[in-house]
Parts: structure tokens; C-alpha cells; sequence
């Protein structure tokens, strides 16, 4: 099934961007994953094609206006399209991999990214838009957002990596961050890597792993241990 992913921008040349190389590229390539753009411009009507007006109430910046996206919402995904409609906004709620998986398990996503201060209020309520922050900082668009957004999207999906068993084993996969890495030389710059790692005892290395995992956890995001119900 191809994963579908529809862009509302007003730069449409950054897409698909990073994700036209590599996994995701070789994925676009075969046509497993699309990713088009709806240039919200195009949904302008007066001579300047303007999208964006000053803010009701004052204020700096300027805002995008609720017909404008609303038309170019309805013209990229009529009424009948299943794919749940993001936007991109620092007030959303912050993604986790599990909405990463939950929307990868879809048809595919319909996104909105801001621009200028954001988009109107009342856009958000008519066309239904779950916004969707990629962290708590703030960027001058979307578009980085829902690259980000979809590069962890593209890269659950079936037959996208290489091996399929690399992937669930990863930080928040578990509930917690993943152990550490080595791989040869054996020594660098007096380091070694550690004697179980390279002891053939596959289960002392689980067992090791899984310490690792719950030490890094504990010591760098003990939210995550707070929130998670697996046995530790
Ligand atoms: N005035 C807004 C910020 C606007 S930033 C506020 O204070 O909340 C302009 C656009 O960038 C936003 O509309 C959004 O689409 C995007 N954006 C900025 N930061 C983001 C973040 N952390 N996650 C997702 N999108 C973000």
C-alpha cells in the first residue's frame, strides 16, 4: 500500500528534500511512499494572491487566513480523504514515536505547515487540524517540522529499512533509550570495547544491553521511566 502525503506550503521547492535521498528516497522511488505539495497560494483569489493579513487585535507579524488555508485544505483533500489533517505548530501536542507509528499504520497524512505568526483559529476548528509539535522551540515554518514529521513516518514503514529487526530495539521503541554502540577497531585511542560485547554470550549481551539502556535512561530522561509501564 502506497503511503500518501499531501504538503500545504507556501515553498513547495523544499519538499521533498531530505527525503528524496537515501531509505526514504529508494521508498519514493519504488512508489511505496508520495510525497506532493499544494502550494496554498494557489487557493488566493485577488491580484497579489496574498494569503496572510495583520493580526485581529494588534500585534507584530502576520497571520494566515482561515478562508485562504480552508480553500486550499479542500482543494488538496476533499471532504471523503480518511488521512487525518496535521498542522505544524509549536502549541501542539509534542510527537511521540508511538503517534509516529500510530499515523504510519494509515493511508497516509494531509499536512498544514504555518508560516508568519500562524494560521487563523478558526481554520483549525472548521477543517478539524490536530496540530502537532516537533518540540519545544520555536521555527520560522513548518516545512522542517513536517519533514521531520514524515522522515520518522517513512522510515517505520514496511520494507523501508533494510532490516526490519533494526528499528524496534531503538530509543523510545521500549520506553527507554537505547544502549550504547561499538563496532572495530576493537581499540581506539586506548578504549576498548566492552568484554561482553565481544564474549559470543548472547544473553549476558541482552542482559547488558537492557542495563545500559535503563542506566542512560534514568541518568538523562527519568520522564521517560515516570511514564512508561514496562517491567524495568
Ligand atoms: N507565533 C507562533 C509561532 C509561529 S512559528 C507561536 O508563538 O506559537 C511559524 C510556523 O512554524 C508555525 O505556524 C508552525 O507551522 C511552524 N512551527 C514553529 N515551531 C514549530 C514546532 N516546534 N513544531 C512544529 N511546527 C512549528
Amino acid at each position: 500500500m502506497t503511503f500518501r502525503a499531501t504538503v500545504l506550503t507556501l515553498y513547495p521547492e523544499m519538499f521533498p528534500g531530505h527525503l528524496g535521498q537515501s531509505m526514504s528516497g529508494r521508498a519514493i522511488e519504488r512508489g511505496d511512499v508520495v510525497v506532493e505539495t499544494f502550494q496554498i497560494r494557489d487557493a488566493a483569489h485577488d491580484r497579489h494572491r496574498s494569503v496572510d493579513d495583520t493580526p485581529a487585535g494588534g500585534g507584530a507579524g502576520m497571520v494566515l487566513r482561515a478562508d485562504i488555508l480552508a480553500a486550499a485544505i479542500d482543494a488538496a483533500s476533499p471532504a471523503s480523504d480518511p488521512r487525518p489533517r496535521l498542522l505544524m505548530s509549536p502549541r501542539g501536542r509534542p510527537l511521540t514515536q508511538s503517534r509516529v507509528r500510530e499515523l504510519a499504520a494509515g493511508s497516509g497524512v494531509v499536512i498544514v505547515c504555518g508560516r508568519f505568526e500562524g494560521v487563523d483559529e478558526r481554520v483549525i476548528e472548521a477543517r478539524d487540524l490536530e496540530e502537532v509539535s516537533i518540540g519545544d522551540y520555536v521555527l520560522s515554518g513548518g516545512e522542517p517540522a513536517a519533514l521531520v514529521l514524515l522522515d520518522a513516518i517513512i522510515r517505520t514503514l514496511p520494507g523501508v529499512m533494510g532490516n526490519s529487526e533494526s528499528g524496534t530495539h531503538e530509543s523510545f521503541e521500549t520506553g527507554l533509550l537505547e544502549h550504547p554502540h561499538y563496532t572495530r577497531p576493537q581499540d581506539f585511542e586506548g578504549r576498548a570495547i566492552p568484554d561482553v560485547l565481544t564474549s559470543g554470550n548472547h544473553a549476558a549481551i541482552e542482559k547488558w544491553r537492557h542495563a545500559q539502556s535503563l542506566r542512560l535512561t534514568r541518568e538523562r530522561r527519568p520522564d521517560l521511566l515516570a511514564r512508561d509501564q514496562v517491567e524495568k
